[in-house]
């Protein structure tokens, strides 16, 4: 599940790790993104479309207890994260971070780990990198939460480092039942780390935008948010990915309106 070497092979993007270093950054943030909605042309995401239900989603008596069930495990799944030691990320963390969204989807976003809002709410991608993905996914024809979003670890690493090789070992307690228990049909792998540890990076050459298999799982592996809020030009290629995410998944690309 792991890479196996000793040091994190990539660097997280710098993330600011204080409120008030935050706050500077959530109206830097927002102003790029209404910048970027503004220029989209043939370069950013569409705006979000009328929701279309998902596949499979229509109720029947099977598939709601399937789901019932489904939910009640994640949730065993979380009470114990909740309570995990088996990692130094533990001791600093306010709370665990397990997931948000729906298990009732067939596309799982899978980040790094949480970073200080996260922390403080006690739910994935909730910063201004989460902002970005909730466009990415809209985009996509989603509602926000019509997705499943989880994370390599479930506690934040120190000043939003990149989770060591044994932290996410240990984490994997969790995220393989987890992404067991929802069963995508695809996984989208958000920046290195998540693509290593769904064991999707090639030894040699690109990564990004080249399809891999976790468990019989396709997974697309793409760059993190975080990374596209410093470094924008690359929302393009991104878009390319999740468009190729929504073909796998036999759904319509939402036709941009402005
Ligand atoms: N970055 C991540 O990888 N995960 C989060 O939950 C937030 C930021």
């Amino acid at each position: 599940m792991t890479a196996k070497s000793t040091k994190p092979a990539y660097t997280r993007p710098e993330m600011p790790s204080e409120p008030e270093n935050e706050l500077a950054s959530v109206i830097a943030s927002t102003r790029e993104l209404l910048l970027w909605e503004k220029s989209l042309g043939a370069q950013g995401f569409p705006g979000p479309e009328p929701a279309t239900p998902l596949p499979g989603s229509a109720g029947n008596s099977a598939r709601s207890g399937a789901i019932q069930d489904c939910r009640a495990r994640l949730q065993v799944l979380a009470d114990e994260a909740a309570a995990c030691a088996r990692c130094e990320l533990s001791k600093g963390r306010t709370q665990s971070v397990f997931a948000r969204g729906t298990p009732d989807t067939d596309l799982v976003f899978v980040g790094e780990g949480p970073g200080y809002h996260e922390d403080q709410e006690g739910l994935p991608f909730v910063g201004r990198a989460g902002q970005l993905l909730d466009r990415m996914i809209t985009a996509m024809g989603y509602p926000r939460d019509g997705v499943y979003i989880c994370n390599v670890v479930k506690c934040r690493p120190p000043e939003n480092r990149t989770p060591l090789p044994s932290e996410a070992e240990a984490c994997a307690h969790f995220l393989v039942p987890q992404l067991e228990l929802v069963e995508p049909k695809v996984i989208v792998a958000l920046g290195r780390c998540a693509a290593e540890n769904l064991q999707c990076v090639p030894p040699a050459g690109r990564w990004r935008g080249v399809w891999g298999e976790w468990r019989g799982v396709p997974v697309m592996p793409t760059y993190h948010p975080a990374f596209l809020l410093r470094s924008p030009q690359f929302k393009k290629p991104v878009w390319e990915d999740l468009q190729a995410v929504l073909g796998v998944l036999n759904r319509d690309v939402p036709k941009r309106d402005r």
